[in-house]
């Protein structure tokens, strides 16, 4: 007999997300699973349950509905204060979002507010969104810094990421975004200087990943190499927001640098970011391109105050189906294993198997590809995080 201190049982179909012979989801109908602090023991059908595991603890049953992995969302921006909802309504009146960068408008106004923002404002606005996140299914976010800017604001966006991780089930991965754009009023240089020499060294031990931003008006393909080269030097792992408003550079020094991911890419090679191009009007990313080249396509929410004011993945499941073709099929792995190989959490999140996480959600849909079926309409039931059944405090 296997022990466990937990068990999900009568999953009416339980995607594993792992392909086997007969079945690209690894589904099991009326399926279930047993958790031992905090990780899979044992997963199967549902009759086979008594008979091999000993539960002492909690037992959900899912009377029917769909089992998922918790979904993975490998690009967030869920630090920050302020609203930029004045910044939406002129896009969708023709308003362009690079011309909304200037001066003290765009990421500028955000890291304004942020840095204002003192730090127990700023845990209790994060906490609202990684609250969002679980009741959307998501049960591990990568979470980029980079509305701080300074050894001090970035210190005090790390130190919400750290209360966060102790408060709630999720799980953080954390990014550094210094590199996210000059802040206002700051000399070039300057800046450069003290992210490479200052910034960096100092939050090697707070993150995983380093992030840059190389596009007009960020960072400039030169500039990004030279961030990311000294990250890399220190010990990061990388990402890179590449390609977003025109075609770049980005995605090569991705590739010549070793990155993990290269986001947003929509003018060239993948985690992809359907809200931020939905309201940006952003062209169609080459997804026959990747497809053909059978790149692990992850879909992110790009939850950020600018041009993705969304924490929910299955909504940005939705988008990159309609609005790229992406099929439904692609669009669960998109926001499951290929986001969890991204983050370096293959075998251990985004999907379920003996070892790994946990973390799974009950749905109310017919079949896990219906998921994106339902637009805009959340269809999770139950969030389970680590073998605990999450409630919304
Ligand atoms: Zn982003």
């Amino acid at each position: 007999m296997i022990h466990a201190d937990f068990a999900l049982r009568h999953a009416g179909q339980l995607a594993t997300m792992l392909p086997n012979a007969d079945e690209p989801l690894g589904r099991i109908r009326d399926g279930a699973l047993a958790a031992r602090e905090g990780r899979v023991v044992w997963i199967g059908e549902d009759r086979r349950l008594e008979g091999e595991v000993d539960l002492d603890g909690d037992l959900l049953d899912a009377a029917g509905a769909c089992v998922i992995p918790g979904l993975v969302d490998a690009h967030t921006h869920p630090v920050f204060a302020g609203s930029r909802e004045d910044e939406f309504a002129e896009r969708v009146s023709g308003a362009a979002y690079p011309a909304q960068q200037s001066g003290e408008r765009g990421i500028a106004r955000t890291v304004r507010a942020t840095r204002d923002a003192d730090a127990a404002t700023l845990l209790r606005l994060t906490e609202a969104r990684a609250n969002r996140f679980l009741v959307n299914g998501t049960t591990t976010i990568e979470a980029k810094t980079g509305y701080g800017l300074d050894l001090t604001h970035e210190a005090k966006s790390f130190d919400v990421l750290r209360q966060l991780a102790a408060r709630l089930p999720l799980r953080i991965v954390p990014t550094f975004l210094g590199a996210h754009v000059v802040p206002p009023a700051t000399d070039r240089a300057a800046y450069l200087r003290a992210l490479t020499e200052e910034m960096l060294p100092t939050f090697k031990a707070q993150a995983i990943f380093c992030d840059a931003w190389c596009d007009e008006p960020a960072f400039t393909p030169a500039e990004t190499r030279a961030i990311l080269r000294r990250a890399k030097a220190l010990g990061y792992q990388l990402r890179i927001h590449a390609a977003q408003l025109a075609p770049g550079e980005g995605p090569e020094i991705a590739a010549e640098l070793g990155a993990r991911s290269a986001d947003h890419l929509e003018f060239a090679t993948p985690v992809l970011c359907p809200g931020a191009n939905f309201t940006t009007h952003g062209p169609r990313p080459p997804i026959e391109a990747m497809r053909d080249a059978r790149l692990p396509m992850a879909i992110a929410s790009d939850l950020n105050p600018g041009t993705s004011n969304s924490e929910s993945l299955p909504y940005a499941m939705s988008l990159a189906c309609v609005a790229w073709g992406i099929s439904p099929l692609e669009a669960l792995r998109g926001a499951t294993l290929h986001p969890a190989r991204s983050l370096g959490l293959e075998g251990l999140a985004g999907c379920l198997r003996p070892g790994s996480f946990a973390d799974c959600i009950v749905l109310d849909v017919e079949t896990p590809e219906a998921i994106p079926y339902y637009v805009g309409v959340n269809r999770v039931l139950q969030t389970v995080a680590g073998g605990v059944v999450w409630r919304p405090s």
